[in-house]
């Protein structure tokens, strides 16, 4: 048993059908903990029906749009209801749509607001209602939100995806000002994951190329890996392990904290 041991906490991963929101789930239920992993793609279910069990411990699937109150209203209470709680919510659902600031639509805008912001803030307000000691669940918790290296630097053709997050960024801050002054006993933080090769990942990588920034793909992830001091590109382990760390019982004096898992790339 060590601080990072997750056993009897009950989780919710947003995003969490492919990619970093994946292996969230996969980390959170190796650590212990139940998870239910939440998305808009149906394929999530066999994610959750995949994940490690042991005894009584059971995992879930919800449908969730995060941009719909009433699917979080609802994803909340069937979280409850088929694992009996909720300890650990980590907003992780997130669009990313490349282009020059000059070329940028606004129903591209729209986009990336609606799921990054609207989404993020819909989970955290939800989240808080339910953990804090009136709540559904009631008994405290931790949220974690995924920002991005991308609110901490400027890199070319991704403005309002950056803006988005460093929107993530505030939205933590002020989230963990109001559970600590208001006791709710929930702790808020956001991870700045850096360069990951997921579908996201690599298609960005292919987007730079596509509208000029850089000769190919390749050119870009090279681009990106040389701005990094640990001299390679971040693992879905890589963030997912943090985003353990910032559950656990070791983090619990952390809240309100932005933790950057980027090999160094945002400092
Ligand atoms: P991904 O595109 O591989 O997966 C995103 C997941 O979110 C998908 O399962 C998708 O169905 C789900 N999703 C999208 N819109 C949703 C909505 N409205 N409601 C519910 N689910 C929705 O992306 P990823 O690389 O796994 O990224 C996960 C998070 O990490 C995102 O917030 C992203 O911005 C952030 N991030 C990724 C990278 C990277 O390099 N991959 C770097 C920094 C931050």
């Amino acid at each position: 048993m060590t601080v990072f041991d997750l056993t009897g906490r009950r989780a919710l991963v947003t995003g969490g059908a492919q990619g970093l929101g994946e292996g969230m789930a996969r980390a959170l239920a190796a650590a212990g903990a139940s998870v239910v992993v939440a998305d808009i793609q149906d394929s999530g279910e066999q994610i959750a029906a995949d994940l490690p069990s042991d005894g009584d411990r059971k995992h879930a699937f919800t449908r969730l749009d995060v941009t719909s109150e009433s699917d979080w209203e609802r994803a909340i209470t069937e979280t409850i209801t088929a694992v009996g709680g909720l300890d650990i919510l980590v907003n992780n659902a997130g669009i990313e749509i490349t282009g020059l600031i000059t070329e940028v639509s606004p129903g591209d805008i729209r986009r990336m607001l609606e799921v990054n912001i609207l989404g993020t803030t819909l989970g955290i307000k939800h989240g808080l209602r339910a953990m804090r000691p009136d709540g559904a669940a009631g008994n405290g918790g931790v949220i974690v939100n995924i920002a991005s290296v991308a609110a901490t630097i400027a890199f070319p053709g991704i403005s309002v995806y950056s803006a988005t997050k460093s929107a993530v960024d505030r939205l933590t801050r002020v989230a963990a000002m109001e559970s600590g002054k208001l006791g709710y006993g929930v702790r808020v933080n956001c991870v700045y994951p850096g360069l990951v090769p997921t579908a996201m990942g690599a298609g960005l990588a292919n987007d730079m190329a596509t509208i000029g920034l850089f000769g190919s793909p390749d050119d870009a992830v090279a681009a990106v890996v040389e701005q990094t001091p640990s001299g390679r590109l971040g693992t879905v382990e890589d963030i997912a392990d943090a985003v353990v760390f910032l559950a656990s019982d070791a983090a619990r004096f952390v809240t309100g904290a932005g933790l950057p898992v980027d090999g160094g790339m945002g400092m």
